[in-house]
């Protein structure tokens, strides 16, 4: 991948015909946009996946194949130090769902979504505490995926409307993991919860509650695994907590917003990978590759959803 720098600069872009110069990677100008070269370099591979797939895989190779192929940089001035600042202007993106690119930077938008709410939540509620929760259901075939997705969603409607759910406002992402033992689905939710003090005060769950009203959601006969864990938050005062929210609060959000699919589980398993896109296919994405991250701000009762 390549980048046009300016009219002075040796040429990265043939000043001809804006063919792109293969032999030099973004990266080499610009360190700082490495992850371009990381991400572009997965699409490749998604773009083979796809290529090796039936006729209506087809489309999607080709645009994966041609997303951000070429992009356009701004240098801003020098600074003293020597050092230049390039900043995206132009590029052409596919949106295909599992391209790696677009994948990557949709994740990137949502987190800082989340981000830019986080001050105002912390200045409302200061006392507020986050727990980071992980919800697994059993592996299913990738061939059972859409249907196992679609009892999750029942599930997790039944939890946050049941009497015990404690938190007043939520973030929720679906993950979906490839077993390397027996090529099965392992879809999972990535939950960061937000709840008042007294939930630490006498509405405190323990593990092992959170599993039960997760089974009984699910109405299932057997304990779903439930992972869930207290953000720690760093001892400083609600005012700077105000300004600056917690750095174990920004992982957990990364963390959560990072990705549907892991890039190397498609790469690595071309036919999991379209049977998975199959099964996703006119499916309601993870809620986050659909714009519900969006903050909603206040509603009747004052607490936030951040989530819908
Ligand atoms: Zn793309």
């Amino acid at each position: 991948m390549s980048s046009r720098v300016g009219e002075e600069d040796p040429p990265i872009l043939s000043a001809e015909c804006g063919a792109v110069n293969k032999d030099e990677y973004l990266s080499e100008v610009s360190p700082r946009h490495k992850p371009w070269d990381v991400h572009r370099a997965e699409a490749d591979e998604v773009q083979q996946a796809y290529a090796g797939g039936a006729d209506r895989h087809q489309r999607y190779a080709d645009r994966v194949g041609h997303c951000s192929q070429v992009l356009e940089f701004a240098r801003d001035p020098p600074k003293k130090s020597g050092k230049q600042k390039y900043t995206l202007k132009n590029a052409w993106f596919c949106r295909v769902r599992h391209c790696p690119v677009c994948q990557w930077r949709r994740s990137l938008m949502w987190q800082a979504k989340v981000y830019r709410a986080l001050p105002s939540l912390l200045r409302d509620f200061p006392d507020t505490r986050f727990l980071f929760m992980t919800l697994t259901i059993r592996n299913c075939p990738v061939s059972e995926l859409r249907r196992t997705l679609i009892h999750m969603a029942k599930a997790w409607k039944r939890l946050v409307e049941l009497r015990s759910w404690p938190a007043r406002g939520w973030v929720r992402a679906v993950e979906i993991t490839r077993s390397q033992k027996d090529r099965s689905a392992h879809p999972h939710y990535h939950c960061l919860l937000m709840v008042p003090p007294a939930y630490f005060q006498g509405d405190y769950l323990k593990q092992h509650e959170w599993a039960e009203l997760w089974q009984q959601c699910l109405r299932i006969d057997y304990k779903p695994v439930v992972d869930i864990r207290t953000v720690k938050l760093d001892l400083v005062q609600s005012s700077q907590r105000v300004n600056k929210p917690p750095a174990r609060m920004w992982e957990a959000v990364a963390e959560i917003l990072k990705y549907a699919v892991k890039p190397s589980d498609m790469i690595r398993d071309h036919e999991w990978f379209l049977q998975l896109a199959d099964q996703l296919q006119k499916t309601r994405g993870p809620p986050s590759s659909r714009g519900h991250l969006l903050p909603l701000g206040r509603v009747a009762g004052g607490s936030y959803r951040l989530l819908g």
